[in-house]
């Protein structure tokens, strides 16, 4: 009998399973459907021996100290500030957009911050209320930097036009007035030095974790014994698609070795014009190997395969709010992780909430045994009385 079943060995399944294996010391199986641990953070050297990372290019980021702090004891990191570079109109300038940008773009020589702001201010054209993407890229660079930056690469990445998708899509992209290059600015930028899945392998290196991969929830769920599960795979498919299934916007990756050393200046070019692929990855910038060949991956969006990026509109949510409603009749079943909760969440929140998760359960188990006490009652009622709280 094993304490806790967990459902996916990505950030979310992992960090509950070491949590409770040595907090709890609880007794717990993890299993994945892939024949890998580590989820979409997986990395691997290819047949060349170029460490490359599986499912795109992971970069390590966030303001969170407890968060790097946490990750810190599975792993020692190499400072890594990304950086991208897009190829417009034959060029390769800084993205996102800067005072290097409009100067390479646009031949200026922009001095200031209070310049550049000037410039962008006489491109801005003021949209009344701003609902879609497109409204929030044209409303702060104008019309022609959203047309040669963000519709092409949305259009491709997501399917359809910037004009009909919510603005929480292009909100988070930044467009900087001073020249920094950097692509995030978190406190914390590192890679995991000997990559993620040495650390995911530490952290469910204990005597009271077992890993099962290659194996899928559906087919073992009646024949193992646990007394409480978390599931970090799709909701929808958890239900049994009841309300239907949630879309998902997916990608297809070719990954291809070079015999030379290099093959672009920065980790990441994209391609937001022409080419059908969003952009190239070259993993020796992230994981400073040294390597006489090197290894690339092209990214193509697509409408079929793994999901990858839930679909940001009004309907899909409503969907997902029905799943989470039967999920809080299921209190011994705990929901974790981006296809869980249907939300996307860089790896940095999802660590923060299989802790924040973790947390919610040590509570709950130190109050049981004095509700239990003081009720007289079932554990399940008790649960229900705390998720009520
Ligand atoms: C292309 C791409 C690039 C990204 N780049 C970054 C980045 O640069 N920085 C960043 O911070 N974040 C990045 N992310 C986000 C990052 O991948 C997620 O934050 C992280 O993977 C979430 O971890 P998770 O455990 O919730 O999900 P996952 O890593 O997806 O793990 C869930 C696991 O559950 C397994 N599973 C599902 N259903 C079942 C089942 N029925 N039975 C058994 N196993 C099952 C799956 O096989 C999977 O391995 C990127 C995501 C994508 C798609």
């Amino acid at each position: 009998m094993y304490d806790w079943l967990i459902v996916g060995a990505g950030f979310a399944g992992s960090v509950l399973a070491e949590r409770l294996a040595t907090q709890h010391d609880a007794r717990v199986l993890v299993i994945d459907r892939r024949p890998h641990i580590a989820g979409n953070a997986y990395d691997c050297p290819n047949e060349a021996g170029v460490l490359i990372h599986q499912y795109g290019p992971h970069i390590f980021h966030t303001n969170s100290e407890s968060v790097f702090d946490y990750l810190s004891a599975f792993t020692e990191w190499r400072p890594y500030e990304h950086r991208v570079l897009g190829v417009v109109d034959g060029r390769e300038v800084p993205i996102p957009i800067n005072r290097t940008t409009l100067n390479e773009l646009y031949g200026l020589s922009l001095a200031t911050e209070e310049e550049a702001a000037a410039f962008l201010a006489t491109r801005a054209e003021p949209v009344a209320r701003i609902r879609t993407s497109e409204d929030v890229v044209v409303s702060v660079v104008g019309r022609e930097l959203y047309e040669k930056f963000f519709r092409g690469y949305t259009r491709k990445q997501w399917g359809v036009d910037p004009s009909e998708l919510d603005k929480s899509v292009t909100a988070r992209v930044p467009t900087r007035t001073n020249t920094d290059d950097r692509y995030f600015t978190d406190k914390f930028q590192a890679m995991p030095l000997h990559g993620y899945t040495k650390m995911f392998e530490r952290m469910l290196d204990h005597p009271n974790i077992v890993v099962r991969t290659g194996v899928d929830f559906v087919d073992i769920r009646d024949q193992v014994d646990f007394r409480q599960l978390i599931f970090t795979g799709p909701i929808d498919e958890y239900y049994d698609y009841r309300f239907g299934r949630l879309p998902y916007r997916s990608l297809r990756f070719e990954h291809v070795t070079l015999d030379k050393e290099w093959h672009q200046g920065v980790a990441t070019v994209n391609y937001p014009q022409t080419e059908v692929y969003t952009r190239i990855t070259e993993y020796k910038h992230l994981t400073g190997q040294s390597h006489p060949k090197t290894s690339l991956t092209y990214e193509y969006p697509s409408a079929e395969g793994d999901p990858y990026y839930p679909i940001p509109r009004d309907e899909n949510q409503e969907m997902f709010r029905k799943y989470q409603m039967l999920a809080k009749d299921d209190p011994d079943v705990h929901f974790v992780g981006r296809l869980a909760t249907y939300r996307y969440y860089n790896m940095d929140q999802v660590v923060g909430q299989a802790l924040a998760t973790f947390k919610r359960i040590d509570e709950m188990t130190r109050m049981r045994p004095a509700m239990l006490r003081s009720f007289g009652t079932t554990a399940h009622a008790v649960e229900d009385r705390l998720t009520a709280q």
